[in-house]
């Protein structure tokens, strides 16, 4: 079973004067087959963590460890760390001009497991996985991320966890923007691989809503930069009734 372990992870961004700590020491393990929550005020540190696993260059580690069984992450490019088994929704979240979602899935699937998925195989289970999605045939033939909606995005990024099959996923927001059957949907793929037992997943989000759709395991509370509590599914319960006031006071966020 893989093993994502974060230890004692410091992050800093550039910011207009001078660079400023936003991650302050983040501890983590998240194994293959275990769902993580990690909710927290705006502006805590949630998604400067997930770019920063995910090797965005505007985040600098200045300190800590990210390892996945053993392997240094940090140490591997954006693409190494997709084919280690690493993968991040919003590792692509701009456009590709010309690259249709087919086409694009077809080539990240071919670079992760080292040779081309077979054809007549991979057409029927990229057709029934959108099915689930309930995501039009005709989606396939679209650019990637041109002219998306909210919802086709968020979609989307379930679509490439489903066919991608990870160890580790990460998650940021996938709830937002979503209405109710959108999010039910949406819900509905992470959970059928959260089931398959191989996907690790790191949940990151702001309101408790997507919680009511998939059981996490863990719960993590995330303010000023750290996890400051970490407890199971209750804890999301205790922050639904009484909100983050009690993590931020004192400035902590
Ligand atoms: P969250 O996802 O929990 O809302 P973020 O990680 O987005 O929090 O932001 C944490 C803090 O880091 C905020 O104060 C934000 O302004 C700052 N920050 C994040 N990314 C950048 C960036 N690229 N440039 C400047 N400041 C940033
Ligand atoms: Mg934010
Ligand atoms: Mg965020």
């Amino acid at each position: 079973m893989a093993t994502l372990e974060i230890h004692d992870l410091h992050v800093s961004v550039d910011g207009e004067g001078g660079p400023k700590e936003i991650l302050r020491g983040v501890d983590l393990t998240v194994k293959q087959g275990e769902t993580h929550a990690i909710m927290g005020p705006n502006g805590s540190g949630k998604s400067t963590l997930a770019y920063s696993l995910a090797g965005h260059p505007k985040y600098t580690i200045t300190g800590g460890t990210v390892t996945l069984d053993g392997e240094d992450v940090l140490d591997m490019s954006v693409d190494e760390r997709a084919r280690a088994g690493v993968f991040l929704a919003m590792q692509y979240p701009v456009e590709v001009p010309g690259v249709s979602v087919s086409n694009f899935l077809r080539t990240s699937a071919t670079a992760i497991r080292g040779e081309a998925p077979r054809l007549r195989t991979w057409v029927k289970e990229v057709k029934e996985t959108m099915q689930r999605l309930e995501m039009d045939p005709s989606f396939a033939e679209r650019n990637v991320n041109e002219g998306f909606s909210g919802g086709e995005k968020k979609r989307h990024e379930i679509l490439q966890l489903e066919l991608l099959k990870p160890k580790i996923a990460i998650l940021d927001e996938t709830d937002s923007g979503l209405d109710i059957d959108a999010l039910r949907i949406v819900s509905e793929g992470v959970n059928r691989v959260r089931d398959s037992g191989e996907v690790g997943t790191l949940l990151i989000t702001h309101y408790t809503r997507i919680l009511r759709y998939i059981k996490p395991d863990h719960v993590h509370v995330f303010a000023g930069g750290r996890i400051v509590e970490s407890g199971g599914p209750e804890l999301a319960d205790k922050l639904e009734a009484e909100g983050y006031e009690q993590y931020t006071k004192g400035g902590a966020s």
